[in-house]
């Protein structure tokens, strides 16, 4: 791709499931800087203090914790723009961010599929495949619509599961309901994030990347604006970012389609 990359999804040490400490700002904008990649976005974890309902998990995590972030800026970027964004959540119908702080970030990326929460995210009576597809292809669609969210965390990789339970789930969703998803999130302008982390290591099967290239080729033709992030929680998982890319590249996405902040 032409398109000069950006990673607008990485997590430093601050999120409590980036147990690495040396998933640093320092080492985000060094990696940035050696991959020809001019923009990183962070993106911890966040549950606003101000929104009820967060979990044991969430709590620590509040918008004071995540801005601790701004005191850890290196002095030397070597030329990397760093935006400070945040991955809030969705759960319960609810944005787990308020407008206010939002607006006091870059921008900000909402995930509809981390069903591994189970009780919070996803509700107890979701059981079957379909059941499960169900219940992302409406909060994909009840989120875009509250006009908040920057762009679409991992849209339809839904988190804990295996990679052919998820292959499954995007089965039961046909190409139909993957539009109407995808021209509901263009009509109001969230952008979708391709996600590098959904395709690494055991993720990486034919099947599923196939699955993912489905829903991204309909979502390019339902003329939506994509961001591309590693999800990174570790150094190493810098280098997803390249997946990403790669299948962007497959789908031929135009450069101009690809947000710019
Ligand atoms: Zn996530
Ligand atoms: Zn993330």
């Amino acid at each position: 791709m032409q398109y000069p990359l950006y990673d607008l999804h990485i997590h430093t040490n601050l999120s409590a499931c980036s147990t690495d400490p040396g998933q640093t700002l320092e080492t985000i904008v060094a990696f940035a800087a050696a991959n020809h990649i001019p923009v990183v976005g962070v993106t911890n974890h966040v549950w606003d203090r101000e929104i009820p309902g967060s979990s044991s998990w969430y709590a620590p995590q509040d918008f004071a914790h995540i801005q601790r972030i701004r005191e850890q800026i290196p002095r030397d970027l070597h030329g990397v723009r760093l935006l400070i964004g945040a991955e809030t959540e969705y759960a319960g119908g609810r944005i787990a961010l308020t407008r206010a702080h939002r607006d006091a970030l870059d921008y900000v990326l909402v995930p509809h599929s981390h069903i591994h929460m189970r009780g919070l995210v996803l509700p107890e009576a979701c059981v079957t495949d379909r059941q499960v597809a169900q219940y992302l292809l409406d909060s994909f669609v009840s989120l875009v619509e509250k006009d908040f969210a920057t762009a679409v965390a991992h849209p339809f990789c839904p988190v804990g599961r295996t990679p052919e339970n998820v292959k499954a789930i995007l089965d039961c969703i046909t190409d139909d309901e993957f539009a109407r998803c995808f021209s509901a999130a263009r009509a109001h302008n969230a952008a979708i994030e391709i996600n590098g982390s959904c395709m690494a290591g055991e993720w990486s099967t034919p099947a599923l990347v196939a699955g993912y290239e489905r829903l991204f080729s309909i979502a390019r033709d339902c003329g939506v604006t994509f961001t591309l992030g590693s999800d990174a929680h570790a150094p190493k998982e810098l280098e997803y970012i390249h997946l990403a890319a790669q299948l962007a590249t497959r789908l031929a996405i135009p450069d101009d389609r690809f947000l710019r902040l």
